[in-house]
């Protein structure tokens, strides 16, 4: 009789660290956000995640004049939305503009440049409430970065609900999950899920090998692998190198589980910029400028 044979076969992705928010600040002056990174510099360990800032749970008083950060542009990357409470509005240079709500994504490629917007919803203002959301900046290869503008609103019904058993629960925004397809395009392999796992029902996956795996706490706290465990707003990374990642409740927990192929390119920032040059970036500075992206109209 073979006693691994209910043992997983993959090796395991080990934990590579646990970071807390490297800062702590008002985008405009509706999103307070937590940042996890860049600012910890971890860039070649969550690439080809740019940047994720965890805003609230906060509440907000009610007004009638949305709060929120006004027209500003992107270029080289794509913006993703995550809400958990409260409603998101956003209008850009490229026609779009939606309302996002508890449970839905918007998935935004700036690519070669939009101006936009992102306010609290007009009603959702004036009456007042929590806001808590996540913003996920996805890089774009080098080939993709100067491609067209895009947007897709993915709402809560769109995307895939696994059952993980004892009430826990796993929705797939993009990749797979035990065969089950989440609803984002994206230019490279990325799985992307919304987890709520409970005490006692541990949730075991398989990740490409090479491919960079982190988990961020929301709410609640977890051991991953066995070992290493992280509470509310903190972010575990694992090693590139291996498969297998075992994650379990210590108490009822959201998570978001980001995993992606690396791209290994150089990457240039300045502010809303993310390219692979510095000439790059002070030409997405002169083209924003000389309207090149756009307007609100
Ligand atoms: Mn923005």
């Amino acid at each position: 009789m073979n006693q691994h044979a209910t043992i997983a076969t993959g090796v395991t992705k080990e934990v590579v660290g646990i970071y807390q928010p490297g800062s702590t600040h008002m985008v405009g002056d509706g999103f307070p956000v937590r940042n996890l990174f860049p600012s910890n510099d971890l860039d070649q360990k969550v690439s080809p995640f740019l940047m994720l800032d965890y805003a609230g749970p906060q509440y907000f008083s009610p007004t009638d004049h949305p709060r929120g950060v006004g027209e500003h542009p992107h270029r080289g990357f794509e913006t993703v939305t995550i809400v958990y409470e409260g409603i998101v509005a956003h209008r850009d240079s490229a026609g779009n503009a939606g309302v996002i709500g508890p449970g839905d994504v918007q998935w935004m490629t700036a690519a070669s440049g939009v101006v936009h917007e992102e306010l609290h919803e007009k009603e959702f203002a004036r009456k007042g409430g929590t806001l808590h959301a996540i913003q996920l900046w996805v890089n774009l290869p080098r080939a993709s970065k100067m491609s067209a503008p895009g947007y897709q609103t993915i709402l809560n019904a769109d995307i895939p609900v696994i059952d993980l058993g004892d009430g826990g629960k796993l929705r797939v925004i993009a990749g797979s999950f035990q065969g089950r397809k989440g609803p984002a395009r994206t230019f490279t392999p990325i799985q992307l899920y919304d987890v709520q796992l409970k005490v006692g029902a541990p949730l075991s996956q398989t990740f490409s090998d090479g491919h960079n795996t982190s988990i961020f706490v929301l709410q609640g706290s977890i051991s991953v692998n066995g070992s290493y465990s992280a509470g509310e707003a903190e972010l575990i990374v694992c090693k590139r190198h291996g498969s297998q990642v075992t994650i379990e409740a210590q108490a009822d927990s959201r998570l978001l589980v980001m995993s992606g192929e690396p791209i290994e390119e150089p990457i240039a920032r300045y502010g809303p910029f993310v390219m692979n040059t510095q000439a790059e970036l002070a030409q997405a500075v002169q083209d924003y400028q000389a309207g090149k992206m756009g307007h609100l109209s």
